[in-house]
């Protein structure tokens, strides 16, 4: 079967999240691939108790050149700092707009500080990084690919993600938008939707914190619990995702081998999507 060699050397690469779960995997195949990684997140070690290496360490023992910039996605002032950090390496030529945060809670029992939190980090994020990287890209006449984290979430439904899934359906839809809009600079915009993937996001996430408010608090016993996830029935390849399963796909989405595909949803899902 084999696994697709990528060639990103000479090409600066921005990931967001980077820390960790996905982002770290994605940061390692491209420095794997000789490219210059800049890991944007909140936090430098994947979690606060967590002494492995930071992802820049991974990516440059992988091959890449690597540094770690200190950004809060949710702060399109941080997100422009980081792209400008960038022009100190050539400037952006991969954009990936990852960060992301879960927060649970129904419709009835969320409250409305607790959605703006989600959507300033997964929505307004993506969006301050897909436009700082297309201004900077068409300043310096280089443009370059975006890829942006969706989600199953972002066309399917669940009890309890009324954040998450508005913030990740929205994500969807800048990912079109931005890939019309700058399709006619040669700037392309496309989405990896990932399924069940092992990662700490959720319950095991230092940014998970269970919303209610409003005096709407539902019985634990009418939410769905998320540890209980029917596995074999809801995804058809009967296992959940590992971080290695989705990494290749933003490279492929960021390579030549894509140079017509734009605007396009990559789901990485064990077949999560069919049913
Ligand atoms: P993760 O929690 O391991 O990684 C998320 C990273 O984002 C962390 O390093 C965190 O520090 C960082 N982050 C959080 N808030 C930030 C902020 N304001 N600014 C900058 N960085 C911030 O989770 P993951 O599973 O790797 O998730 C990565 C992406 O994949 C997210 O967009 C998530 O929505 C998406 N996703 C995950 C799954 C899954 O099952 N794990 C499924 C579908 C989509």
């Amino acid at each position: 079967m084999g696994t697709t060699t990528y060639d990103f050397a000479d090409e600066t690469v921005i990931v967001t999240g980077g820390t960790s779960g996905i982002g770290r995997e994605v940061a390692r195949r491209f420095g794997e691939a000789g490219a210059t990684v800049i890991v944007a997140d909140i936090r430098e070690q994947p979690k606060e108790d967590d002494e492995s290496a930071p992802t820049h360490e991974l990516v440059e023992d992988a091959g890449g050149r690597a540094t770690f910039v200190e950004t809060d996605v949710s702060d399109p002032d941080d997100v422009g700092a980081v792209v400008e950090a960038a022009r100190e390496f050539g400037g952006v030529d991969v954009m990936v707009n990852n960060a992301a945060i879960y927060r649970h809670g129904t419709l009835l029992e969320t409250d409305a500080d607790a959605f703006d939190q989600v959507l300033a980090i997964n929505v307004r994020g993506v969006f301050a990084g897909c436009r700082a990287a297309a201004r900077d890209m068409l300043d310096r006449g280089e443009p370059g690919s975006i890829v942006n984290t969706a989600s199953i979430s972002s066309e399917y439904a669940q009890i309890g993600h009324t954040m998450y899934d508005a913030s990740k359906g929205a994500v969807m839809m800048l990912t079109r938008v931005a890939a019309l809009e700058l399709a006619r600079y040669d700037v392309r915009v496309n989405a990896v939707a990932p399924g069940i993937i092992e990662t700490t996001f959720g319950s095991g996430n230092p940014d998970f914190e269970r919303t209610v408010g409003d005096g709407f608090i539902l019985e634990d016993a009418e939410l769905p619990d998320l540890d209980a996830q029917e596995i074999e029935t809801d995804i058809p390849m009967g296992r959940r995702g590992s971080t290695e399963d989705v990494a290749g796909s933003y490279l492929f989405l960021a390579s030549d081998d894509a140079a017509y595909v734009t605007g396009h949803l990559l789901y990485v899902d064990g077949g999560y999507q069919i049913i």
